[in-house]
């Protein structure tokens, strides 16, 4: 397969020819038009396969989808903007926590997309590849994993970041505390889901679940602020022995495409 087969748009196709990627990798080839559709997948590659990408392009897409789409809902209701900036005007601080807490539109949403990975060193390499790959599309990202001090992984989330690369520990820890919603993440990467079940994380993935739309302890949308659309999953192991297919199939919500 070429990268001309895969449609991708023509800033994307350049950023990868730039950074030496000639062809798509079987797993790429497979996952692109599958995840570009909205179905959920779920796919056997280990490292070295080119699976971080297979991810990446998808999640970009899907980040710049949902930008265009808050900035068109909230330019074609400019009332809600302006009524909500007068209420906090009028009102003093007093007002300002009486009030439901005004939708802050596109540029100051909750982030759209979540890559789960088991390591730091892991986050911070997809990191790194969703820095080098996604420069054209100026994708604000924040990496959040445990063994480092909170504070300026915290301070990251001030840019209202659309892209977060985590470990479950410590982002389960930013969510808890209110520092960060996950209320329109509707699209979810397991990257090494085989590892993250090895080293104990399942309690806190389906507690994470419960923060994303949908779950029960989601945060409510704020006034005027559209539904984010329905979370698409997209689940990478190295290995696939039954206690990942269960949690596979329990996390996969339509039906997901298997590409081993
Ligand atoms: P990964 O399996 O995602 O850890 O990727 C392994 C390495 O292969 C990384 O350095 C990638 O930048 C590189 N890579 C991924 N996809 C391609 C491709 N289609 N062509 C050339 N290199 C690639």
């Amino acid at each position: 397969q070429t990268f001309e087969q895969a449609e991708l748009p023509a800033a994307l196709l350049n950023a990868l020819l730039r950074h030496g990627f000639t062809a798509p990798s079987y797993i790429q080839a497979q996952a692109w038009p599958i995840a570009m559709q909205g179905r959920d997948l779920v796919a056997i590659a280990s490292t070295g396969s080119g699976k971080t990408a297979g991810f990446l392009v998808p999640a970009f897409l899907h980040i710049q989808e949902q930008t265009a789409a808050l900035q068109q809902h909230a330019a074609q209701h400019p009332e809600q903007q302006q009524q909500q900036q007068r209420q906090q005007q009028r009102g003093g601080w007093q007002s300002k926590w009486n009030q439901p807490q005004s939708w802050g539109g596109a540029g100051k949403a909750p982030p759209f997309a979540l890559v789960l990975a088991p390591t730091r060193e892991l986050a911070q390499q997809i990191q790194h590849e969703a820095e080098r790959l996604g420069a054209p599309f100026k994708i604000r990202n924040a990496c959040l994993y445990g063994g480092a001090s909170r504070g300026p992984q915290g301070r990251s989330l001030s840019r209202a970041p659309q892209l977060v690369i985590a470990t479950p520990g410590r982002l389960l820890d930013f969510v808890t505390s209110g520092e960060l919603s996950l209320n329109r993440v509707s699209m979810l990467v397991l990257d090494e889901a085989d590892r993250m079940l090895d080293m104990g994380f399942e309690p806190q993935i389906r507690e994470l679940l419960s923060h994303m739309p949908g779950g029960e302890a989601a945060q409510p949308l704020k006034q005027g602020e559209p539904a984010p659309p329905q979370r698409q999953t997209l689940f990478f192991s190295a290995t696939w022995p039954k206690e990942v297919q269960h949690i596979a199939r329990q996390l996969c919500r339509n039906d997901p495409v298997r590409v081993f």
